[in-house]
């Protein structure tokens, strides 16, 4: 794939970038590695208050930034905005916590002394999608950068502005050059560059396929990796729940960054007594979703982020059609300029089409019906993926009961499953392994050093 952003509202080419050369490749580790070697002895209250200028950058530039995510992978404006400043809010989450949560932790042993200290690793090479494109690099890259790390950024190819826009933050903030760098580069280069030697870990995000691959060469090379895949979330509506706020917060669940979040609810659940009157309320919500251009500020959901992914995603929805599948609203492309696709739901589904079993990336809904709260769970876990999980009733004993049997690396009970940086986030299964977010994220990429003295 060439490193491009292409409007997906409009279908056309805005800017080709290109490639990085081997040499450069080569250069810019060496180059990292030496703004690593130096970084590491400097002191937290030096790295807070650059990572606080960084917050302040994103805070001050919010608009112009938000634009960026916008032209480059589609998303409502209103929302990359909310991007933009929640990217803010874990650089500063970071900066005040990141000193606590390393402190040095006394044990007591035979030793007369014995303490276990954090100690960074180096460079850690952060391969990332294009769905949340600053805060999916936010999330790892303040925490390893406040834990004494440096960075490397293999971003997707299809949004390089926002790359080279996050390095120049990174920059302005006044953090040393190199220690965040971006690489311009395709996926077949990451195995050779987690060969390299200077590489000491590697946190991706994105599908199974790309997961499989760089799992596999991390453990040929013996690096630590933490692996943020995909997922199928079930969204779980009990007989006891609040049917309009569930209908409510199921829309958005699903439509959030148009259809397109690995933690969008992906299956509705819902128990044979409400099933009939959740559906008539769902369907007529998914109706009223204002379809437009992301730049306007009242789009509610806009393209999908490239063509092939619509052709994939169209491809879903015929199969499941063709299986079987009901069309309860839309089930077609928008015959319009660029990549757009109805708010659609489906039912009627079973094991063997894509919309039970497989990611849906893009505004469709699968609606299944369960006999009771037990089924409901037994269908929740009957998926290959364990991200996140929303589950909706009155009852919060029963929901807190439920909440230990879903397999999955959360539950959100009468809420949209939703990350935080004071919460662990991640999945199970082939959602991927390790975790990001609060003092578990920061862990991840430090060593976990003990120190006996006698
Ligand atoms: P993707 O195709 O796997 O791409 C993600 C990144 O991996 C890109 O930088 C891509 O580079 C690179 N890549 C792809 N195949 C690779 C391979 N074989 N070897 C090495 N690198 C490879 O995923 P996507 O379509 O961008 O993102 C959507 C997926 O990410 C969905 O499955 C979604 O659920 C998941 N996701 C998970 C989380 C989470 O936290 N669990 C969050 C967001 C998204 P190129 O662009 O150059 O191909």
């Amino acid at each position: 794939m060439s490193i491009q952003t292409i409007n997906p509202a409009t279908g056309k080419v805005v800017k080709t970038f290109s490639e990085n050369t081997r040499e450069e490749i080569y250069s810019s580790i060496e180059k990292t590695n030496s703004a690593f070697l130096l970084w590491r002895e400097t002191d937290f209250h030096h790295r807070s208050v650059l990572m606080r200028n960084a917050a302040m950058i994103l805070r001050e530039k919010k608009e112009y930034y938000g634009e960026i995510l916008t032209l480059e992978m589609g998303k409502p404006v209103s929302q990359a905005i909310t991007e933009v400043e929640k990217c803010a809010w874990v650089c500063d989450y970071y900066a005040e916590n990141a000193e606590t949560i390393l402190r040095e932790e006394f044990i007591a042993t035979d030793a007369s002394e014995s303490y276990v200290r954090f100690d960074p690793i180096g460079i850690v090479l952060a391969v990332m999608p294009w769905n949340f494109p600053f805060w999916q690099v936010f999330r790892f890259a303040a925490p390893a950068v406040m834990a004494g790390n440096a960075a490397l950024l293999k971003h997707a190819s299809n949004v390089p502005m926002s790359a080279l826009a996050i390095e120049e933050i990174f920059t302005n903030a006044g953090f040393p050059e190199n220690l965040f760098k971006t690489l311009l580069v395709g996926s077949s280069v990451v195995s050779e560059i987690i060969d390299h030697p200077e590489i000491s870990a590697v946190t991706l995000t994105g599908s199974e396929t790309a997961g499989k691959q760089i799992g596999q060469r991390c453990g040929t090379n013996l690096k630590k990796s933490v692996l943020e895949l995909g997922g199928s979330d079930p969204f779980i509506v009990l007989q006891d729940a609040d049917i309009d706020s569930a209908v409510k917060t199921a829309v958005t669940a699903r439509l959030i960054n148009n259809g397109q979040s690995c933690i969008a609810a992906k299956r509705f659940i819902v128990v044979e007594k409400i099933f009939g009157e959740f559906e008539k309320k769902f369907v007529d919500a998914m109706k009223k979703v204002k379809v437009g251009d992301p730049m306007n500020r009242e789009t509610e959901l806009g393209p999908i982020a490239r063509e092939d992914l619509l052709n994939e995603l169209d491809e879903q929805v015929k199969k499941s059609v063709e299986l079987g599948a009901a069309v309860l609203c839309g089930g077609n492309r928008i015959n319009r300029e660029g990549y757009y696709y109805e708010p659609t739901i489906l039912s009627n589904l079973k094991k063997g089409m894509p919309a039970y079993d497989d990611e849906i990336f893009g505004p469709v809904a699968s609606l299944i019906k369960a006999n009771d709260s037990e089924d409901a769970i037994h269908i929740a876990n009957d998926s290959p993926f364990g991200l996140g999980a929303s589950l909706w009733t009155s009852n919060k004993e029963t929901a807190k009961k439920l909440a230990g049997k879903i397999e999955s690396g959360s539950v959100f009970i009468n809420g949209m499953v939703k990350s935080d940086p004071r919460l662990p986030f991640g999945g199970i299964k082939k959602s991927g392994y390790g975790r990001e977010l609060s003092h578990y994220g920061i862990k991840e990429f430090v060593n976990i050093k003990t120190v006996w003295i006698k």
